[in-house]
Formats: C-alpha cells, structure tokens, sequence
C-alpha cells in the first residue's frame, strides 16, 4: 500500500530532511483482524526521482504489520506513484501547453537539456490525461453547484454552445472552480462533503 504525504516542497528538501531519518510518522493497520496494530518500520527502498535538472536517488520508507505482514510505503507529494517525473515538472508541462505552445517545445522547455529523456509522446500523454481528468472533475463541480441551487448558465459559461474544444474545457473548468469556492467562501454548506 502507498500513502502520499507532504513531505517538503521538493526532492532537496526532502533529501535533506530524510535521507538518513525516517519521517516521524505513525500507522495503524487497517484490516479488521489486526485490531488497529502499530505499523513497525521496515527500512526503505531506494526511487529515482526525475527533475527539471537530473536524476536523483531519494530513500522512500516503509512499515509494515507484524500481524499480517502488509507493508505500507510512504511518498512525498512531489512524485505521483506511477510517474517518473516529479509533479513540478507535469504541472509546468501542463501549464505551458495551456498557454498554446507546441508539443515539441513544451518537451524542450521543462527540463535541462542535460536530462533529455522527456519526449513529445510523454507530454502528449500528460496533457490527454489532465483533460481527461478536467472533463471528470467539471462535470463533479457542475453538479454540486446545480444541487446547490447557484444560478449560473453553466452550459453558456462553456464556451457558448459551439463545439467545444478540450481547451475551452480546460478554461470552463478554472471558471467552475472559482464559482465553487466563492459559494464556498459564502458559507453555502450544501455543497461541503
Ligand atoms: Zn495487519
């Protein structure tokens, strides 16, 4: 199992931090049968984070059950559990390819020329995943602002009704969520939870 935790804003502060010294943390098992045991620490394995400047070791900690034996790894926030960029690297990927630029030049411009590694299908496959998660996550936040009685033409914010590109999706959702934290802000607890 794999917890994420922030654990400082970046590998450095992280190595600093916790190269030699587990973070001080403490886990329960979950299961049932364990009766909520104390996870014992399991030493740690050894991951390569990849940075807008290089390649670097950081030691990710476990624990582990002495009931059932499951072990439980602990990532800092900075890395997504599946992804070998660091997530400053994705966001700023992201972030330029929604300011328009191309493919090609978003792969040259988040990385070091020293890293090389970081290919246009990379990019390619970061963004189709961001709209996809943006296209999920408009829809949640447009239901929860129309059960919550906020009176706006959410379909007409979306790009007046013309074919919408996943862009203009990606713009619909800024809006949105601005929307939703404003009713937030003005205590519209309906849509808490
Ligand atoms: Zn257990």
């Amino acid at each position: 199992m794999t917890k994420i935790f922030s654990l400082g804003k970046n590998w450095k502060i992280y190595s600093k931090e916790y190269a030699t010294k587990r973070p001080e943390l403490t886990f329960t098992c979950e299961k049932e049968q364990c009766n909520q045991r104390d996870l014992h620490n399991h030493g740690c394995y050894y991951r390569t984070a990849w940075t807008k400047h290089g390649r670097f070791q950081i030691p990710i900690y476990r624990w582990r059950c002495p009931e059932c034996g499951q072990t439980l790894s602990v990532l800092p926030d900075f890395l997504v559990p599946w992804a070998r960029f660091v997530t400053p690297v994705r966001e700023a990927a992201i972030k330029r390819k929604a300011q328009g630029q191309g493919f090609p030049h978003v792969a040259q411009g988040v990385v070091s020329p020293a890293v090389s590694g970081i290919s246009r299908r990379t990019i390619k496959r970061w963004w189709r995943c961001h709209l996809d998660q943006v296209n999920d996550a408009s829809q949640w936040v447009s239901g929860e602002l129309i059960q919550a009685g906020i009176d706006t033409d959410l379909l007409r914010l979306h790009s007046q009704g013309v074919n919408p590109t996943l862009t203009d999706t990606v713009r619909w959702f800024a809006t949105l969520i601005q929307k939703y934290f404003q009713a937030l802000g003005r205590g519209s607890t309906s849509l808490v939870g």
